[in-house]
């Protein structure tokens, strides 16, 4: 099989880079092996929260030009501070083009509320959840906070007493449906996407609505977990149409409806503009010829090679085996390609978890326009983008999806200019 270009891996970076590449007219495919970080997914995509020595940052852009000076290793760095912000500032548009609406300003962060109730600073979010411009600035001052009774991913408890240090007085709602009964039967089927399922049809979101006015007619606003939408693009607007006042979604405990909403919506877009996307299928090695990847071979189609101009490793951190940790290194299992680690196992990681990890920086060891390197040597038409990077970490800098975006926009660029040149 020939392509333009093939990219491994399909979570936000694979198909951010595939869109991208698919809008300029490149015959593309993307080859992935299964659910992306996008399933776990708030909601929200972070840009850069903090900088490596923990000091908030609510510019991102000031940050990632500071990040150039102080952390040249890190991917924003490499890509540069002047192409960061041009792509940070198309990216909006991007996901809306995508049908992914999303709220927040390109050069300020805003706080999304996390589903125990804590506010994270954050750089866009998706339209109906609850964001503020600083922690506790809610726009109401009493709020009913709607559950479904049975529903263990989402805890009003501990939202209310985040929110009460604000001085919000918090009510709770609980709902209950006959088309909720069969999924209740079996405690481990009550999940978010489940439950999304049943409020797909008109009449159980009529009938959510109906009863939300009932459970909150006492209050100024709404809370509701992200439990509505799954196949609806229309349901929060519906929804929020016959709710009487202020209607805000929270994200809960995975499955992320608005990650799996994400990763359909830019699914969908990747194969309307022609894309291919082979879903459940695993790279499992690619062939090098005069230090270019000349094919790879995957799980399914055994034999028969894909074949392209240029490659693109999107395949992840750890979580998603795009990088594995043996006892004495870190390995990119499809290429063998080099990866940034050090050498002593007991500064891998510390066991306070919420410390900063040195793992977490590891990853793939790239040049300046992300080629990916192995034995020293970078491979001329293989790019790394996303969370499988090195030089940064995702979650003390809150900065995963914007690496991803950002790595992704570049490297689309790149290989379009390759075209040119
Ligand atoms: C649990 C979790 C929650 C997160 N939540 C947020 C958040 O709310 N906001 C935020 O800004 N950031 C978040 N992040 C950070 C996250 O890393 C980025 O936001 C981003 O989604 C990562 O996308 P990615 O495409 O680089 O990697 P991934 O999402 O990991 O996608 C990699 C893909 O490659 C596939 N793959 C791996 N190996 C192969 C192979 N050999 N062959 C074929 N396919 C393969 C995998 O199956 C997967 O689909 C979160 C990260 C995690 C782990």
């Amino acid at each position: 099989m020939k392509f333009d270009t093939v990219i491994i891996g399909g979570g936000l970076a694979g198909m951010v880079c595939g869109i991208r590449l698919a809008e300029a007219g490149e015959r593309c495919a993307i080859v992935s092996q299964g659910q992306s970080a996008l399933h776990f997914s708030s909601g929200s995509f972070d840009l850069l929260s903090r900088m490596p020595d923990g000091t908030p940052v609510s510019d991102p852009m000031v940050g990632v030009a500071e990040l150039e000076r102080i952390a040249p290793e890190h991917p924003y760095a490499r890509i540069g501070a002047e192409r960061c912000d041009r792509y940070a500032r198309q990216v909006p548009a991007f996901l809306r083009e995508a049908g992914l609406p999303v709220t927040g300003e390109d050069r300020r962060n805003h706080f999304r509320i996390t589903p125990m109730g804590k506010s994270k600073a954050t750089w866009l979010t998706l339209e109906g959840y609850l964001r503020t411009e600083a922690p506790g600035q809610f726009p109401f001052r009493q709020v009913c906070i709607v559950n479904v009774e049975g529903f263990l991913d989402f805890y009003p408890e501990f939202v209310a007493e985040e929110f009460r240090k604000y001085d919000i007085t918090c009510r709770f709602g609980t709902i209950n449906f006959p088309d909720l009964e069969q999924i209740r039967q079996n405690p481990s089927e009550m999940r978010s996407a489940n439950i999304a399922r049943v409020f797909d049809h008109e009449r159980n979101l009529e009938a959510l609505a109906a009863k939300i006015r009932e459970v909150a007619a006492d209050c100024e606003a709404v809370i509701l977990p992200a439990i509505i939408g799954l196949n609806r693009d229309d349901a929060f607007a519906v929804l929020q149409s016959k709710v009487d006042k202020p209607l805000y979604l929270l994200p809960t405990l995975p499955p992320s409806i608005p990650g799996i909403k994400a990763q359909q919506a830019l699914q969908a877009r990747f194969r309307a503009l022609g894309g291919e996307y082979f879903l459940g299928d695993t790279v499992l090695s690619g062939e090098l010829e005069n230090g270019r990847v000349k094919q790879i071979y995957t799980a399914n189609q055994g034999n028969i090679p894909f074949q392209a101009d240029h490659f693109v490793l999107a395949t992840g951190s750890f979580f998603s085996k795009g990088l594995v940790a043996t006892p004495d290194r870190i390995v990119e299992p499809v290429f063998g390609a080099d990866t940034v680690f050090t050498s002593d196992r007991s500064t891998w990681y510390t066991l306070h978890f919420f410390d900063r990890q040195n793992y977490q920086a590891f990853g793939l060891r790239t040049d300046a326009e992300l080629r990916v390197m192995k034995e020293g040597v970078a491979l001329e038409n293989l790019y790394g983008i996303g969370a499988g990077l090195s030089g940064f970490h995702p979650v003390q800098e809150g900065c995963g999806a914007g690496v991803s975006l950002l790595s992704a926009f570049y490297v689309a660029e790149t290989i379009l200019n390759s075209r040119k040149s």
